[in-house]
């Protein structure tokens, strides 16, 4: 088994999915006392949070190649950034390191292609929803085509992650109106829903919603786990 590098706490609510979820896979596949071999470099998210409203992406990106070369020089096989969000800047962290990046966009992108569809829709922060670096991606390598909320809707999926989600506050108002958004992108023409901000799937789960979903912090994890295991 190799090692998975963890880029976490942003936030560490969904950090620790990524740990009981890799250690799970871990254990289910190799049996009893098996664990998954891991370090994770866990950030103070209330500084990252403030600089990325601030626009400062330069400085998130020397922050996050200098956490990747940490987990690198510690051992690390392989880099799992823990947030769609922070997948922004993933091309430059991939270059300043030897050891492979696994992209969020594309351990999701492979299982809506499983699952055979070619439309879906995408909630995340609005970083990850507007920008062009997570759709385009998409689009692009993998020629799924995505759908994206309303402005008003956006505006308030990014104010539940942030105020809520990373916070670990979940309330049952916040899942109806995301319940409302993706019966909406269903009317749209989505075939299923990306949960494209790690703390989503804390709130939505498949039964909850009108589509089925992708939950990017399991698809991602389970890869990792393929990866390290290979
Ligand atoms: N964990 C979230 C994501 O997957 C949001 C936190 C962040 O901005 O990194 O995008």
């Amino acid at each position: 088994m190799k090692t998975i590098g963890f880029i976490g706490g942003m936030s560490w609510e969904s950090s620790l999915e990524y740990y009981r979820i890799t250690n799970e896979i871990i254990k289910e596949k190799l049996g009893e006392s098996h664990s998954c071999k891991s370090i994770m470099y866990s950030v103070d998210f209330a500084e990252f949070e403030k600089l990325q409203h601030e626009g400062r992406w330069e400085l998130l990106t020397f922050k996050m190649i200098d956490i990747a070369v940490k987990l690198e020089n510690a051992g690390a096989d392989l880099i799992i950034i823990c947030t769609n969000t922070m997948h922004k800047m993933a091309t430059e962290v991939q270059k300043s390191i030897k050891i492979p990046l696994l992209h969020i966009a594309d351990a999701t992108a492979e299982e809506i292609k499983v699952k055979n569809m070619s439309t879906v829709g995408l909630l995340g922060t609005r970083f990850t929803m507007e920008e062009d670096f997570y759709t385009g991606r998409l689009k692009e390598k993998h020629g799924i085509n995505v759908l994206i909320p309303k402005e008003e809707d956006r505006k308030i999926i990014h104010k539940i992650i942030y105020q809520e989600l990373i916070a670990g506050i979940l309330k049952e108002e916040s899942r109806q109106r995301f319940q409302e958004i993706i019966q909406n992108l269903k009317k749209a023409g989505a075939e299923g829903v990306i949960l494209g901000c790690t703390e989503i799937p804390l709130l939505i789960k498949e039964k909850d919603s009108d589509l089925p979903v992708f939950d990017t912090t399991t698809l991602h994890a389970r890869k990792a786990v393929e990866q390290i295991l290979k």
